[in-house]
C-alpha cells in the first residue's frame, strides 16, 4: 500500500496523462520516480532502483551529472531562450557546434540543431532531398530504410521507421517515397540463411532494390548502425562496409541514425567506428546532452553542405538549438572526452557480455545474447528450437519481478521479448555485477510459457 501523496500523483496521472507506447486504459506500474542520481532512481516511497537501461537508453552519463547541471545553471544565470532562425547566434550554440565538430566522424562538420531524435531524422531526410534538388536531380527523393528500424514518431521519421507492428496501427499508409529492406537480423534471418554462408545477402539485397527502384529516384538510405528499439540488432563485420560501397556506387546518400548508438554507447564515440566507415549525414540525440535536457542534431558532410549553398533550409523547430540545451551538450561532450567514457563502456560492457554469455545464455529462456559495449540485450524465448518469443504474460512477470527487486529496465525488441542491458556508460564493474546478481535469479525463475 503506497502513501497518500503517491496515491494522489498516480490518480492525477491516470486521470490526465496519455503515455507513449502504452494502452490508453493501461494499468500503470504504480511507481512515481522522484529523484535520480548516478545509476540510481528513487521513487516517492523512498524505494531505490538501479537504472539498468539508462531509461530509453539515453542517460549515457548517469543521472544528474554535476558538470551538466552547473553548465545549465551558469547559462540560465545569463540567458534563457534566443532563436536560431534567420541566422541569429548565441555563445552556447556556437560553442556546441565547435565541440561537436571536434568529435564527429570524417568531414561531418556542419550541424542543424533540433529538440530530439525524430526531428534530427526529419531533417536528415529533408537535407538529402534538398541536396539532390540543388544538384539538379529533384527526382531523387525516395528514402530506403530497414524493417525493424526505429527513426522516430514524426512524419518522415515515422515513414522511415520499419517497426510497423504498433507504431503504424490506425495510421493509414506511410508517406509515399519510402521503401524498406530487410535488416541484418542474423538470429531471425529474413532470408532464413546463416552467417557467414549467407554472403551477407541482406546488404547485397539493398543493391538489388536500388537498381529496381531506379537509382535516379533514390535520395538516401537511412539505418541505425545497431538497431536499438528493434532489439540490439548488431550486423556482421561485412555489413556496413558493403552498404557504404553500395550507396556510393549507386549515387545514394548514406544517413547513419546514431541517436541511440552514439555518444559512447557501444564502446566507441560512434557505433560506425566499429566498421570504420563514414556516412554522408548523421543524426544524433539522447546522449548529446546526457538526456538532462532535450536536444538533437544532424551532422552534414562538407561536400553536401557546399552543394546546398544558395538554398534556404526548409523550416526548423522553435526549440532546436535552445541555448540551454547547447550549454548542456558542451558539458556532456567534455565529460565523454575527458573521462574516456567510451573506454569505460567498452571495458564494463565486455565484462557484462562475458557474464551474459557464461551465466545467462545456458538458460532455456535465453535464445540469443548480442550487442557491443553497453548496448547489450538477451532475447528471451519460450522455446529455443522454434525461437518463439516469450509471451506478454512472461514479459510482464519479468518487468514486475525486476521492479520489485529494485531494477528498472525497458521494453522493446522482437515482440517485446528483449532484456535490455544498456546502463549508463559511466557504470562501474561493481555496479554492473550488483545489477546482474539481482537480475539472474529472476530470469532463472521465469517460466517459459
Ligand atoms: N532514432 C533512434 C535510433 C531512436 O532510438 C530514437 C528514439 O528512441 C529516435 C530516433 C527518436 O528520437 P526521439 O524520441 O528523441 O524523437
Amino acid at each position: 500500500m503506497v502513501d497518500a501523496r503517491t496515491r494522489q500523483f498516480l490518480e492525477w496521472d491516470r486521470s490526465h496523462i496519455v503515455h507513449p507506447l502504452f494502452p490508453l486504459d493501461g494499468q500503470l506500474p504504480g511507481i512515481v520516480f522522484e529523484k535520480a542520481d548516478g545509476i540510481m532512481l528513487v521513487d516517492t516511497e523512498g524505494k531505490e532502483y538501479i537504472d539498468i537501461a539508462s531509461q530509453l537508453t539515453c542517460c549515457n552519463l548517469g543521472h544528474r551529472p554535476r558538470p551538466i547541471i552547473e553548465a545549465i545553471s551558469n547559462a540560465l544565470s545569463k540567458t534563457d531562450y534566443t532563436e536560431a532562425y534567420w541566422g541569429y547566434s548565441n555563445p552556447y550554440s556556437s560553442q556546441c557546434a565547435h565541440k561537436l565538430a571536434e568529435i564527429t566522424l570524417g568531414n561531418l562538420k556542419h550541424f542543424f540543431f533540433t529538440s530530439g531524435g525524430a526531428e534530427a531524422n526529419e531533417f536528415a531526410i529533408r537535407f538529402a532531398r534538398l541536396y539532390w534538388h540543388a544538384k539538379g536531380s529533384p527526382d531523387k527523393f525516395k528514402i530506403i530504410s530497414l524493417y525493424n528500424s526505429y527513426h522516430g514518431s514524426a512524419g518522415l521519421s515515422a515513414s522511415a521507421t520499419g517497426i510497423s507492428r504498433i507504431y503504424s496501427t490506425g495510421q493509414g499508409p506511410q508517406a509515399a517515397g519510402f521503401v524498406k529492406v530487410p535488416p541484418a537480423y542474423c538470429y531471425r534471418c529474413p532470408f532464413s540463411l546463416s552467417y557467414p554462408g549467407c554472403g551477407v545477402l541482406c546488404a547485397q539485397y539493398l543493391s538489388y532494390v536500388i537498381d529496381n527502384e531506379d537509382p535516379n529516384t533514390v535520395a538516401a538510405f537511412i539505418g541505425e548502425p545497431i538497431q536499438g528499439g528493434g532489439g540490439i540488432i548488431d550486423p556482421p563485420p561485412e555489413y556496413w562496409p558493403m552498404v557504404r560501397r553500395i550507396c556510393s556506387d549507386h549515387g545514394v546518400l548514406l544517413i547513419a541514425d546514431e541517436v541511440q548508438s552514439g555518444f559512447c554507447r557501444t564502446g566507441r564515440m560512434w557505433a560506425l567506428e566499429h566498421w570504420d566507415i563514414v556516412p554522408d549525414m548523421m543524426s544524433m540525440s539522447k546522449g548529446i546532452a546526457g538526456s538532462v535536457v532535450p536536444f538533437g542534431a544532424v551532422a552534414i558532410g562538407h561536400e553536401l553542405f557546399e552543394a546546398m549553398k544558395g538554398q534556404t533550409v526548409p523550416g526548423g523547430y522553435t526549440f532546436g538549438g535552445h541555448p540551454i540545451s547547447c550549454a548542456a551538450s558542451v558539458a556532456a561532450v567534455d565529460i565523454y572526452v575527458r573521462d574516456k567514457v567510451a573506454e569505460n563502456a567498452a571495458r564494463v560492457g565486455k565484462h557484462i557480455k562475458e557474464r551474459l554469455d557464461a551465466e545467462f545464455f545456458p538458460l532455456p529462456i535465453v535464445g540469443n545474447i548480442r550487442g557491443k559495449g553497453l548496448f547489450l540485450a538477451a532475447e528471451l524465448v519460450s522455446d529455443r528450437k522454434t525461437k518463439k518469443p516469450i509471451s506478454p504474460e512472461v514479459r510482464k512477470e519479468l518487468t514486475l519481478r525486476l521492479l520489485e527487486a529494485g531494477i528498472v529496465t525497458r521494453g522493446g525488441g522482437y515482440m517485446n521479448s528483449l532484456l535490455y542491458i544498456t546502463p549508463p556508460c559511466t557504470i562501474t564493474t561493481e555496479e554492473a555485477d550488483r545489477a546482474l546478481d539481482i537480475i539472474k535469479p529472476i530470469v532463472i525463475a521465469l517460466k517459459t510459457q
